[in-house]
């Protein structure tokens, strides 16, 4: 089964893109779905962040304290590889469990940050839901109805576009109105079943 892995920044539009691919028939892994899932309490990787974070990282109730969790990695190198060294295993366990149960000609996996993790998440291509910055800001502030400012500290804490580039086989440029953004799916669509088909 060809694994297309579908990345691009915060706001760039992976999820309206993943669901179009859905509603092509195309199956779709979220890796953030993925990651949620396995620091559920009771989960053996909350258990392994616990242990080196220590419970502080836990609220109340017992599950993960996320902003608590960022905070502790926010420009902490070494953390945030050893909270990557938690999950990133982890992760692709579940993806392959999940994957040995699809039969499909081809697999969307939504991997937010390929770029930053630096590893491969044995994808056969990269697709990029490009955006230029000014454009993703936009959208992230009315989306999130967050400051510019605090738009631009989320993009600032991600790879560039430039390092996402890099790594694209295909490429949507998100920047039309929805309808192209459906065409150019159906487009990758054709593209990718034909890719699968010849094996
Ligand atoms: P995140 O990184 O936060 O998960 P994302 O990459 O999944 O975000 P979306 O949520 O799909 O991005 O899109 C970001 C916002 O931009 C949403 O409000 C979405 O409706 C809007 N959007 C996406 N594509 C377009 C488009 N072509 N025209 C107008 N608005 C769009």
């Amino acid at each position: 089964m060809l694994k297309v892995a579908l990345t691009g920044g915060i706001a760039s539009g992976k999820t309206t893109v993943s669901d179009l691919f859905q509603e092509l028939g195309t199956p779709v892994i979220d890796t953030d779905v993925i990651a949620r899932e396995l620091v559920r309490p009771g989960q053996p990787a909350l258990a392994r962040i616990v242990q080196h974070f220590g419970s502080s990282v836990l609220q109340a109730d017992g599950q993960l304290d996320r902003r608590q969790l960022r905070r502790r990695i926010f420009d902490q190198t070494a953390e945030r590889r050893a909270l990557e060294a938690i999950m990133h295993p982890a992760i692709q366990d579940e993806l392959d469990a999940q994957l040995d149960r699809l039969h499909a000609p081809y697999v969307i996996l939504v991997i937010p940050l390929l770029a930053e993790s630096g590893r491969q998440w044995r994808q056969d291509r990269v697709l990029l839901v490009d955006v230029p910055e000014a454009l993703q800001i936009e959208r992230l502030v009315r989306r999130d109805h967050c400051s510019k400012a605090e738009a631009e500290a989320a993009l600032a804490a991600q790879a560039s576009r430039r390092e996402r580039l890099a790594l694209a086989d295909d490429i949507i440029l998100n920047t039309g109105e929805r309808e192209a953004l459906a065409r150019a799916v159906r487009e990758l669509h054709d593209k990718y079943l034909a890719v699968a088909a010849a094996g």
